[in-house]
C-alpha cells in the first residue's frame, strides 16, 4: 500500500469561522433580536466572540465533550454558541421549544445537559422546568446584564453578554479526531420518547460542503441567506455552517417569523435566498397577495420539512419570479438527502412538464445513497410508480441513537426513513407518505400527500389533512380534513368535485371533515396522530 502524500487534517467546525473571518471577515450578519431590534455585526466579530465563548466555557470547567443546550431563536449569539461550544470540543444541544415542557426536561437529563442558554422569551419555559433539570448547572441568559431579571428562581444565572465579555479572544481552537461529536438533535418523537442524533464534525463538514453545491443549496458569497428554518432544529438545515463556507451574508430572523415581518426583513436585507417549511412560507403568502406585494431581490427558496404544496411552487414560481427547490431530509440525515434541480436533458422541455419535475422532492446529493424496498427487503425499481419504503445511507447519516436508544437502527448498513416514496428512472424521489399515514384502499396505496395537494389548491382551502378511516370494504378509505380561509366559503360536494380529473376515482375522499385547526407538530409538520384522535367518532357516510 501507498499512502497519498497529502496534509491530513480533520474536517472541524472551527475551521468554518477561522475561513469566514479570514477571508470573509467584512461579510455581514444581520439579526433581529428578542428585543426587537435588528443587530448587526460581522464574520470576523461572530469568530472574536465564539472564541470568547470558548474561554467562556473552560471557565466553567466543562470537560470536553460535555453537553451545552439551548433554547433560542436564530441570531448572532446561537451562530456564537454553535461555533464556540462545537469547536471547543463540547457537544451543542439544540432544544426544539415548541416541545411540550416535561419533554424539554426529559431531553435536558436524557441528554446530561450541563449548561443552557436561552433566549429571554423562552424565560417563563425555564423557570417551569429548571427543577427537573438536575444535570444543568448553569443558566445562561442571553442577554444584557441589565436585562436579566431580578428574581427569576434560576439557580447560578447569568446573562450571555456578563459571562463572555470577561473573557479574552484569545483562543486557539484545539485540533482533535474529527469524528468527535459536535451537536445534536431530538427527534420529535411521535411515537416512544425523543431519540437524539448525535453529529459529529465530519459528518457536519461533508453535509456543509455538499449543501453549498450549485444542483444543492447553491450558495455563494453573493447571496444574502436568509434561515427562516431553525436553529434550534437539525442546524437549520446546516445553514450557519455553508454560510461561513461560502461567505454569504447571513440574516436571522429571530422570534419574528410572521409574513409581515419575514417579508420586511427579505426586503430591508436584500435577501436573495431563504429557507424555509411549507407554513412559514404560507404565512408569508397570505401577507403579500392581497396587498399586492413583490420581491426585489429574492431569487430563490429552500422549501422542505413537509412536502410543498403544487400551488405554493406555482405562486412563487409564477407571481413572484422566485424559484423554489424542493428539498427533502430528516434529523437522522443531518438533514439533507435530496433536492429537485432540473437536469441539462429537462431544459428543453416545455414549462408544464418541468414543473411536474420540479413538485418532486428531487435527486440524492452525492453523499446520500437511496433505495425503495418491499417489506420483504427486495429492492424495487426505479420507474416512478412502484412505492416503497425508502432507506438512505451515507457519512452523514445515522449509524445508531444517541446511547443506543431504540437498538440497532440499521437493516444491512442502509437507515430506513420510514417514509414510503416513489424513484423514477432520472433519480427523482418523490415522498407519498409516511409508512404510517399510508391509506390502504382495496389492496392499494393511496397517496395522502397527493389528496392534500389537490385540496390546498383550491381557492378557499387554507390547510388540508388526508387520513385513512376504516371501511367494512375497501379496508380503509381517505377522508381530508380542510380548515377554509378566513372569508372564504366552499362546500363538501364542491371540494369532492374539484378532485374530478385530477386524481384517479377511487383515490377521491369519500368525505371533507372541516375544522378550525389541523393539529401541528414541534417541527411545523402535521400531526396526523393527534388529528385521528381528534376524528376517532367520526363515521364514514355509507
Ligand atoms: P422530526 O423531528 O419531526 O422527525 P424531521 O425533520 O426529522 O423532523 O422529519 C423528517 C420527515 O419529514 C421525513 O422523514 C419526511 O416524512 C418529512 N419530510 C421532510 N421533507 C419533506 C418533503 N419535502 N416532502 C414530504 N415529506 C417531507
Amino acid at each position: 500500500m501507498m499512502l497519498g502524500l497529502m496534509q491530513n487534517q480533520p474536517l472541524l467546525i472551527s475551521s468554518l469561522i477561522e475561513f469566514a473571518e479570514r477571508h470573509h471577515g467584512d461579510a455581514e450578519i444581520v439579526s433581529r433580536r428578542v428585543e426587537g431590534d435588528l443587530h448587526r455585526y460581522t464574520y470576523k466579530d461572530a469568530a472574536h466572540r465564539s472564541r470568547q465563548v470558548a474561554n467562556a466555557l473552560d471557565g466553567l470547567k466543562l470537560g470536553f465533550s460535555d453537553r451545552v443546550a439551548t433554547l433560542a431563536w436564530n441570531g448572532y449569539r446561537h451562530l456564537e454558541l454553535y461555533y464556540g461550544v462545537s469547536g471547543s470540543g463540547r457537544v451543542l444541544h439544540t432544544i426544539n421549544p415548541r416541545l411540550h415542557p416535561d419533554q424539554i426536561a426529559w431531553i435536558a437529563k436524557h441528554a446530561e445537559d450541563q449548561v443552557l442558554c436561552f433566549d429571554l422569551s423562552f424565560l417563563p419555559l425555564v423557570q417551569a422546568v429548571h427543577g427537573k433539570c438536575p444535570t444543568i448547572k448553569h443558566y445562561i441568559a442571553l442577554c444584557e446584564p441589565d436585562r436579566l431579571p431580578a428574581d427569576s428562581g434560576i439557580p447560578n444565572l447569568q446573562s450571555y453578554e456578563s459571562w463572555i465579555g470577561a473573557k479574552s479572544a484569545d483562543y486557539v481552537w484545539p485540533s482533535f479526531d474529527e469524528n468527535t461529536a459536535s451537536s445534536m438533535c431530538y427527534t420529535s418523537g411521535t411515537t416512544g420518547n425523543p431519540k437524539a442524533a448525535l453529529y459529529s464534525h465530519r459528518s457536519t463538514l461533508l453535509h456543509a460542503y455538499a449543501a453549498a453545491l450549485p444542483d444543492v443549496m447553491c450558495l455563494s458569497a453573493r447571496d444574502s441567506i436568509l434561515p427562516v428554518v431553525p436553529m434550534f432544529h437539525v442546524n437549520a438545515w446546516g445553514i450557519p455552517y455553508s454560510a461561513a463556507l461560502t461567505g454569504a451574508k447571513l440574516v436571522f430572523p429571530g422570534p419574528a417569523m410572521d409574513g409581515k415581518s419575514v417579508y420586511e426583513l427579505i426586503e430591508a436585507e436584500k435577501v436573495t435566498y431563504a429557507a424555509g417549511v411549507p407554513t412559514v412560507w404560507q404565512m408569508l403568502l397570505t401577507h403579500m397577495k392581497p396587498a399586492g406585494l413583490k420581491f426585489s431581490t429574492l431569487k430563490r427558496t429552500v422549501i422542505g420539512g413537509s412536502a410543498c404544496p403544487p400551488a405554493m411552487i406555482h405562486a412563487f414560481q409564477e407571481d413572484y419570479g422566485v424559484e423554489v427547490l424542493h428539498a427533502w431530509g430528516m434529523t437522522e440525515m443531518s438533514p439533507l438527502g435530496t433536492l429537485c434541480t432540473l437536469k441539462n436533458k429537462h431544459l428543453a422541455l416545455p414549462a408544464q412538464e418541468q414543473m411536474k419535475i420540479r413538485l418532486k422532492q428531487g435527486r440524492s446529493i452525492y453523499g446520500v445513497d437511496m433505495k425503495i424496498v418491499d417489506p420483504s427487503g427486495k429492492e424495487l425499481p426505479w420507474d416512478g410508480k412502484t412505492f416503497g419504503d425508502l432507506y438512505v445511507k451515507g457519512p452523514w447519516i445515522l449509524r445508531e441513537y444517541y446511547k443506543g436508544e431504540g437498538g440497532d437502527p440499521l437493516i444491512d448498513g442502509w437507515f430506513p426513513t420510514g417514509d414510503v416514496a416513489t424513484i423514477d428512472a432520472d433519480g427523482y424521489m418523490q415522498i407519498t407518505d409516511r409508512s404510517k399515514d399510508v391509506i390502504k384502499s382495496g389492496g392499494e396505496w393511496i397517496s395522502s400527500i397527493d389528496v392534500e395537494n389537490i385540496a390546498v389548491a383550491h381557492p378557499a382551502v387554507a390547510m388540508a389533512a388526508c387520513i385513512g378511516v376504516a371501511h367494512p370494504k375497501w379496508d380503509e378509505r381517505p377522508v381530508i380534513a380542510v380548515v377554509k380561509k378566513p372569508g372564504m366559503d366552499v362546500t363538501r360536494d364542491e371540494l369532492i368535485k374539484f378532485y374530478d380529473g385530477k386524481i384517479a376515482k377511487w383515490q377521491i375522499p369519500d368525505d371533507v371533515v372541516f375544522v378550525e385547526a389541523i393539529p401541528m407538530g414541534a417541527t411545523g409538520k402535521m400531526l396526523k396522530t393527534k388529528l385521528r384522535e381528534l376524528l376517532r367518532d367520526y363515521k364514514l357516510p355509507l
